[in-house]
């Protein structure tokens, strides 16, 4: 068996490790004869496995108590339009929503937003190309906002916070609403800075088909009469995520992505790995201009990392060189080009490393 270093921005690697574990388990879990994917939702080997996971995200994050974590469906494009439809009815129509656009995620999420409020875009760093995050103190927030929307990792563009934004003073408190999608569990954060968070699991948790919401308690119970039931977040909570069948499969493999980063350290420990990785990749970009990243520095993202050659006709030489030597998933989105590299949790140093390698080796070649 051969294992490549993949780069893919998601659906991305997962632990070896899990991956094992999972294989071992796959025709009989725990002596129930069955694999997880045949088990009834509401049997007690499921929950198990169900409440094993919650507790372990809830611990792992530090979500306080009066958090609820949700374990839905759709993804985060579905969230884009689920969130509108669970928190605008908190205030009077039509009501008003902040928008901080910082990259192709948080555009997506203001267009879908637009069908459900009217869109206050707050600040933008589309004239810079999405290189950097408007400085907070240009953010031209509304007074009374039904919530405030930031995408904390921009997969596509590679920006990331490197703070938790506080909105409450110039909002009359409005919810903090994050898309964490790209960069869940790679850090610490501080889940109470924030109403919601949320994201698909095909990124850093696992496969996709998951979404993960964390909701605080009293935004609960105002979704508009047009949201589907299946999406009011009240709904979902009294239910245990199973007002109707949980992507049962996706949450397995999770909670043993929640187990292996406990045996790793944590979320704190996973944190120093990532800045390790990250700073081995932008070091060595920086360190050449036969490569550039172009991001401002105190907002490059330690999960995805857009990178150009400078001679671009070279780009399918290159990655052709780098598929031989097993690094995958190189290709940078249309949208932006070059390349990225995504060094989610489970991308190992390793990775990286072979990497830099790789990429001193072809522009000695080339250079
Ligand atoms: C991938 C991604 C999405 C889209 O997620 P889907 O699961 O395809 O709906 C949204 N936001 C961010 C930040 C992403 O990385």
């Amino acid at each position: 068996m051969t294992r490549v270093y993949n780069f893919s921005a998601g659906p991305a690697v997962l632990p070896q490790e899990v991956l094992r574990q999972a294989a071992d388990e796959m025709l009989d879990w725990h002596g129930s004869g069955m694999s997880v994917m045949e088990m009834s939702h509401r049997g007690k080997e499921f929950i198990s496995i169900y409440e094993a996971a919650e507790r372990d995200l809830r611990e792992l994050l530090a979500v306080p108590a009066n958090y609820k974590i949700l374990f839905m469906q759709g993804g985060a494009i579905a969230e884009n339009a689920i969130i509108p439809m669970n928190l605008v009815g908190r205030k009077s129509q039509p009501a008003v929503v902040d928008f901080i656009n910082t990259g192709s995620w948080s555009t997506k999420s203001i267009k879908e937003a637009k069908k459900y409020c009217t869109v206050n875009v707050a600040a933008s760093s589309e004239s810079r190309k999405f290189t950097a995050i408007p400085p907070r103190e240009s953010w031209q927030l509304s007074a009374d906002p039904a919530y405030v929307h930031v995408c904390t990792n921009e997969t596509i563009d590679g920006v990331e916070f490197h703070y938790a934004p506080d909105v409450a003073a110039q909002t009359n408190h409005a919810p903090l609403v994050a898309d964490m999608s790209s960069h869940i569990l790679s850090r610490a954060i501080d889940v109470s800075k924030y109403g919601v968070i949320y994201g698909g699991a095909q990124k850093n948790i696992g496969p996709a088909g998951l979404t993960l919401v964390i909701v605080r308690d009293d935004l609960l119970g105002h979704a508009l009469p047009i949201c589907p039931s299946a999406f009011d977040w009240k709904l979902v909570a009294e239910n245990q995520s199973m007002y109707n069948t949980p992507p049962t499969y996706a949450i397995y493999i999770a909670g043993l992505v929640f187990q292996w980063l406990k045996r790793q350290g944590g979320v704190a420990a996973m944190e120093q790995h990532n800045i390790a990785k990250a700073a081995l990749l932008y070091d060595y970009l920086d360190s050449t201009d036969f490569y550039s990243n172009r991001i401002e520095k105190d907002c490059r993202s330690r999960m995805n990392v857009p990178f150009f050659l400078k001679d671009e006709s070279l780009n399918d030489t290159f990655l052709a060189g780098a598929k031989e030597r097993g690094l995958l998933q190189l290709k940078g989105h249309k949208s932006v080009g070059g390349m990225r590299a995504s060094i989610y949790n489970a991308m190992p140093i390793d990775g990286v490393q072979s990497l830099v390698d790789y990429l001193k080796e072809f522009e000695k070649k080339h250079g």
